[in-house]
């Protein structure tokens, strides 16, 4: 059988248990990525900024070298990636296609639609615990977080093992090998030398992990260090391979087991699971809703807050030129290098509905386009959380950035950093939409 395998969010070999099964039923693989050009989509050049753009462009370069190491190759098509596909399955006359299940509502609209024209097996392989093995079902999903934590880990936390690199089938011989082009923006110059630089790809992705625990043994302090600000090692940095898929929450999770065993188990060590079961509850909030999750109110009837938008204090927001110190710095660091720790996300979109009166929508949108690690379920299911339209228990959850300020930069040294480096490389007004 001569099958297509359709890369997805899952940018690996290693732990995809979609490209196992195709590879232990295919004779023969056409393997592909889209890359679409309409801004409906989130990887189109409208709505993916020049960080998340190179990190993407790495990632498939390195997966490209992966598939080649073991006789074949990587095709990047363009256009709408439900039309493509079946053309591209069409054209190499393939039986079938094999791709990893996606969680939102448009992705899953697009899965549907190639399976109409032809059979498409699709797989979970985007959260720790498998669906299947919730103690209920996703329609039954707990409305705040510590319950589902709580049902999940009562019997004891299901994680299904890892799934080996399979043995890639070969290409049809008639598929032609012209090498991938992606186009790769260049990396901002001028930044101090110890700004970090995330490199794309499955195997940039275990070597962060390998440094993270093994190398820095910085896991044993995670919990302690997790609301750090600056520098590479206070949080783990894996959000960017996770939600490009180059690696799997599984594979983080047994390497925390292997971790316990070797060196130590501590709360530290616990919480980082804590933290990927919040990247599931996410995802499985936005199975839950489908696109209920980008309504204006949310999960909720009615907004919290009156949204109104407001073009000068939106500007103002994005660019880092709002009255606090503390949520320029932030900014200024997203729009430089695609992160904010997870202190900065939460003060700054608090800060951004609440205190300014943004429209959560427009907000999370300006963080689709220049965070490295966007994940349109993490993302978007934060926001509903800040602005009280999601899964939070609390009626309100304002930060009072000064005061946030204060407790986790005492010094200022965060803030004078990325504000100097704000003013050296000012956000041009007009990029702001
Ligand atoms: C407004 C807002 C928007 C956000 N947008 C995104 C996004 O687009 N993509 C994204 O991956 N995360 C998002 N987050 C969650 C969180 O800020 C990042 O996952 C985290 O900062 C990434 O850094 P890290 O890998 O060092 O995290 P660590 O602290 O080391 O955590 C380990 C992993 O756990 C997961 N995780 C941790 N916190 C959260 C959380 N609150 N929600 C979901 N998963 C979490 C991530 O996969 C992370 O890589 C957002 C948070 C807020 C408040």
């Amino acid at each position: 059988m001569r099958a297509l395998y359709w890369f997805r969010e899952d940018l690996r070999l290693e732990d995809n248990p979609a490209l196992t099964a195709l590879c232990a039923e295919a004779d023969e693989a056409v393997f592909a990525f889209v890359m679409p050009q309409s801004n409906r989509w989130s990887r189109s050049p409208e709505r993916m900024g020049e960080h998340r753009a190179r990190f993407l462009a790495e990632s498939l370069v390195a997966l490209d070298k992966t598939l080649r190491e073991q006789g074949n190759q990587l095709m990047i098509l363009q256009g709408d990636p439900d039309v493509t596909i079946v053309k591209a399955a069409q054209v190499w006359s393939c039986q079938a296609v094999y791709s990893q299940r996606c969680h939102t509502h448009e992705e899953e609209v697009t899965a549907a639609k190639v399976a109409d024209a032809l059979p498409h097996y699709t797989f979970e392989g985007a959260t720790l615990v498998h669906p299947e093995d919730l103690p209920f079902d996703v329609e039954d999903l707990p409305e705040i977080f510590t319950r589902f934590r709580k049902k999940v880990e009562k019997r004891g936390l299901i994680v299904r093992d890892i799934h080996p690199v399979p043995t890639i089938p070969p290409p049809p011989s008639e598929l032609p090998d012209e090498g991938i082009e992606v186009e790769s923006p260049a990396r901002m110059s001028g930044l101090p030398k110890t700004t970090m630089l995330f490199d794309g790809g499955a195997e940039a992705g275990m070597k962060r992990l390998r440094h993270y625990f093994w190398g820095t043994r910085a896991l044993s302090t995670y919990k302690k260090t997790r609301n750090g600000m600056m520098g590479w090692d206070y949080s783990s940095k894996f959000s960017p391979w996770l939600a490009l898929g180059c690696l799997s929450p599984r594979s983080v999770y047994h390497a925390v087991l292997e971790y316990e065993d070797d060196v130590e188990s501590n709360e530290s060590t616990y919480w980082l699971i804590f933290e990927l079961l919040w990247r599931d509850y996410f995802r499985f909030i936005a199975m839950q809703h489908s696109d209920r999750i980008w309504h204006k109110t949310g999960l909720k009837d009615a907004p919290r807050n009156p949204v109104t938008h407001h073009p000068l204090q939106w500007k103002d927001w994005c660019s880092g030129n709002t009255k606090s110190a503390y949520v320029n710095a932030n900014m200024h660091e997203l729009r430089l290098t695609g992160f904010m720790s997870n202190r900065g996300r939460q003060n700054v979109a608090s800060y951004a509905i609440h205190d300014m009166g943004l429209d959560w929508r427009a907000c999370a949108a300006w963080f689709e386009r220049w965070l490295i690690d966007f994940d349109p379920c993490s993302n978007t299911c934060n926001w509903l959380y800040v602005a009280g339209i999601g899964n939070d228990p609390r009626p309100q959850r304002k930060f009072d950035v000064d005061w946030q300020a204060e407790r986790y930069d005492p010094d200022g040294v965060f803030q004078r950093h990325w504000n100097r480096l704000g003013e050296k490389f000012p956000c041009n007004p007009d990029s702001v939409p």
